[in-house]
């Protein structure tokens, strides 16, 4: 293996800084199943005035806060009507189904759909058809390779929602990607949601958690939900002061992120063994077609180059950047790539 390795597979695998360690290490904390932590109760604050939400809860992780969505809006046997490869529906082991009872209704394509195509699915219990109980975007959309949802369609599906009562989720864990790739507020993003959950520790850089965010209703229910799942924490002040340090500082670089993906992809694109389109890319993550190996091959060959990357499928790869990547970085994955296709 290369002592040098440039991690492609996942936001996910940022590290907290020295700043944001030493904020953790200062971190005012309390038990937070009594609510009396400081740190937690300031990040939840500042997570329900960011997204423009009346209250916010923190969580373990993204798919935790997904499920506990789902445990909140959704009676037992209901539809949620989701997209194709949503997150949902590949990555949370079947939780939404196992635990909160809830059937999917998939919206085929790439995870990017129309409030025409929701009001063809929306129906009304009877005796024999479950009734909707939900709906669920998924923004940026992390499987079509970090597409951001059109804000329009978005709008147009929360109108919907609300005449149908309905509830719309929005699955956020990168919303503040999309956030900083738009120029629009995570607030003005999630106007037609009742719901939403985004994830610390991704993008954002931060070690643990998630939050999720909705009316106070929305809140109570959660927090007993939450507990129930064994996700009360008690000093969780040390992971919320990473969060909290996250959103003042790791946001808005963001945009750095972006670039860089542009960077890779625009490197990419041309190599005879890629298939790169550089205007499919939105946000932080390139999706790398392969025209001569197989996907698993290719990462494997990388890998041995001290280069990191997921497949995605049989035939293609999952590349994100995120801050620990800089562009000399990327420039040499760029040539390893390049050779290794
Ligand atoms: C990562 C991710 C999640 C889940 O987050 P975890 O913290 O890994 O549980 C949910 N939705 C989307 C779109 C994600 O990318």
């Amino acid at each position: 293996m290369n002592d040098v390795v440039i991690d492609l597979r996942s936001d996910t695998f940022t590290l907290p800084s020295e700043a944001m360690r030493e904020v953790i290490a200062r971190a005012a904390v309390g038990d937070d199943v009594f609510g009396e932590d400081p740190s937690v109760n300031d990040l939840e604050a500042l997570a329900a005035q960011l997204t423009g939400k009346e209250a916010a809860l923190f969580v373990a992780s993204g798919c935790m806060a997904n499920l506990i969505a789902q445990m909140v809006h959704v009676r037992r046997g209901d539809e949620v009507i989701l997209g194709q490869d949503s997150h949902a529906v590949l990555h949370e082991v079947g939780s939404g189904a196992a635990i909160a009872g809830a059937q999917y209704s998939v919206i085929p394509g790439n995870g990017l759909f129309t409030a025409a195509q929701v009001a063809e699915r929306i129906q009304m219990p009877t005796f024999h058809t479950p009734g909707t109980g939900l709906v669920w975007v998924e923004n940026t959309h992390n499987w079509s390779g970090g597409r951001i949802f059109p804000q329009r369609e978005l709008d147009a599906i929360g109108a919907l929602c609300h005449e149908r009562c309905v509830p719309l989720h929005l699955d956020g864990a990168r919303v503040f990607n999309a956030a900083a790739a738009t120029g629009l507020s995570v607030a003005r993003i999630a106007r037609p949601c009742d719901s939403l959950s985004f994830c610390l520790s991704k993008g954002l850089g931060a070690p643990v958690g998630s939050v999720l965010c909705g009316t106070r209703e929305f809140r109570a229910s959660a927090h007993r939900y939450r507990k129930m799942l064994g996700g009360g924490m008690r000093q969780a002040g040390i992971l919320a002061a990473a969060g909290l340090f996250a959103l003042k500082h790791n946001a808005t670089r963001l945009v750095e992120d972006h670039a860089l993906a542009r960077r890779l992809a625009a490197g990419l694109a041309g190599a005879p063994g890629l298939d790169v389109d550089p205007n499919a890319v939105d946000t932080n993550i390139v999706l790398v077609g392969l025209n001569r190996v197989g996907a698993d091959d290719f990462v494997l060959r990388c890998q041995r180059r001290g280069v990191l990357c997921l497949a995605r499928d049989p035939r293609r790869v999952r590349l994100v950047t995120h801050l620990n990547v800089d562009p000399r970085e990327i420039d040499r994955a760029i040539s390893i790539m390049r050779e290794e296709s």
